[in-house]
């Protein structure tokens, strides 16, 4: 007989007494500009398991929103981190090369080169710093200032990225004036298709809407980039049709526009590809990484091609961006998501353990949707999955996917919204079957008991 699959413990109501007492503390101190879905204060973690400060241990499938691709405290990110910690912490990227960042960067550009191909790296801490760093890139380079993102995009928070930045006003309310020059077009989501198109035609009618702003409001030749998550995320785990990207490549190369592909949540291994545009033959011009990079160390990326590369040396550059212990964590997530280092139970590599067990984790929910009709939409990549939630007339049902993530919550499953009515399934791409299999049955009696 095989053991039991480890399930949720939980030892105390949530939240429990230190918790909410950590929490109390919190909101006397703390910055208020987040919020919290539900009470939870980690103390420590162990692979796909986290245990707060009351000895709860929950089952985690958000991966602080997609960024513990190696789960909690892997042993052979903690090693290198360990090793890295006691050679040297940090001495300027921007003044001294460092072995390192030389070789990470060496290994990144491995997964993007096509053949004839040269890449280059500059290695940031966040999101939004490589974010920044690709608009600056691509204004300096093409001599253009204009900026074309997406309605229902995340970028980040700092001045550039929120300004691209599409998805909730709130992140700009009170803080303009924004960057100048920057418009937003609508994400050819498939479910909830814009323009009047269709989900078949959807790509094609945000290109021709793209066409038309370069007859009508925006000169073609002043747009210096066009930004886009080729999976939206914070916006609702959106998957584009598949002639999309490549005819926004086109749209592109006819006008000189860098395209710039922000893979800051869905890449580094997370849709079972290394970054989610290799699910299509399309090749940016700039790509923007942070996340997953190295399983919670703040680092972050911004590369591009050579040809494109072409700021003067000095007019960019951080501080702390590609720190050299951050920069170990990330060379240990890397040997694990390529497989150079194996995880047990994982298969040949944490990217091939996301595509099989995201299947398996898709193809369960589409199941569940017959007996849950308000599961509009289950639809991703690997372990990229957004599940909507719809009123009876398709209209999406925000405030039941609030009481369906609270719901999982009090059953032991960490999760996180995400769009209007979407929750976001990001677990750490070592979940394995079983794990998966766990989670599930606590989200369909979580489900259940929303009847
Ligand atoms: N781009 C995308 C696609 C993101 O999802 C995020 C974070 N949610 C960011 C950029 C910003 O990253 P950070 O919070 O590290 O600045």
């Amino acid at each position: 007989t095989l053991p039991k699959p480890r399930q949720p413990d939980l030892k105390t109501s949530l939240p429990g007494p230190k918790t909410a007492a950590i929490m109390a503390r919190d909101a006397l101190h703390l910055s208020t500009s987040y919020m919290r879905p539900y009470p939870f204060v980690p103390d420590h973690g162990e692979g796909v398991w986290l245990t707060d400060v009351d000895g709860n241990t929950m089952l985690d499938f958000f991966a602080g929103i997609a960024v513990s691709t190696t789960g909690h405290a892997h042993p052979h990110v903690v090693k290198a981190v360990q090793e890295q910690i006691t050679k040297f912490t940090h001495v300027c990227l921007t003044d001294y090369p460092q072995e390192i960042t030389t070789s990470l960067a060496e290994r990144m550009v491995r997964h993007v080169e096509k053949p004839g191909e040269k890449w280059r790296v500059f290695f940031g801490n966040s999101g939004a710093e490589a974010v920044e760093a690709a608009v600056k890139l691509a204004r300096n380079h093409t001599g253009r200032s204009h900026i074309i993102s997406t309605i229902g995009s995340f970028h980040g928070r700092t001045y550039g990225a929120i300004t691209l930045t599409g998805s909730k006003t709130k992140y700009k309310r009170g803080f303009g004036p924004l960057l100048p020059n920057v418009s937003h077009v609508p994400y050819p989501n498939p479910f909830r298709p814009p323009l009047g198109s269709t989900p078949e035609t959807c790509g094609q009618a945000v290109l021709d809407h793209i066409e038309g702003l370069f007859q009508t409001v925006i000169p073609a030749d002043e747009v210096a980039a066009i930004i886009i998550e080729p999976m939206q995320g914070e916006g609702g785990y959106i998957v584009p049709p598949a002639d999309f990207l490549p005819g926004l490549r086109a749209l592109c190369d006819r006008h000189g526009i860098m395209l710039i592909f922000d893979e800051v949540q869905a890449g580094m291994g997370r849709t079972g590809k290394m970054y989610s545009f290799q699910h299509s033959d399309v090749q940016p011009d700039i790509i923007t990484v942070a996340k997953g990079i190295a399983s919670g160390m703040p680092i972050s990326a911004m590369l591009a091609r050579e040809s494109v590369m072409t700021w003067p040396v000095g007019s960019h550059g951080s501080t702390y961006g590609g720190n050299p212990v951050a920069a170990a964590a990330a060379h240990a997530t890397l040997d694990l998501l390529e497989g150079v280092v194996k995880h047990p139970g994982c298969g040949d590599s944490l990217m091939h353990n996301a595509a099989q067990v995201g299947e398996f984790i898709m193809a369960e929910l589409k199941g569940m949707q017959t007996e849950f009709p308000f599961l509009g939409d289950v639809r991703g990549a690997g372990m990229f999955i957004g599940l909507e939630f719809v009123k009876p007339d398709g209209s999406p049902d925000g405030k039941l996917r609030d009481a369906a993530s609270m719901a999982m919550f009090e059953r032991g499953l960490l999760n996180l919204d995400c769009g209007e009515a979407v929750i976001r399934i990001s677990p750490p791409l070592i979940l394995t079957r079983e794990e998966a299999a766990t989670g599930l049955e606590i989200m369909r009696d979580a489900l259940r008991a929303l009847k």
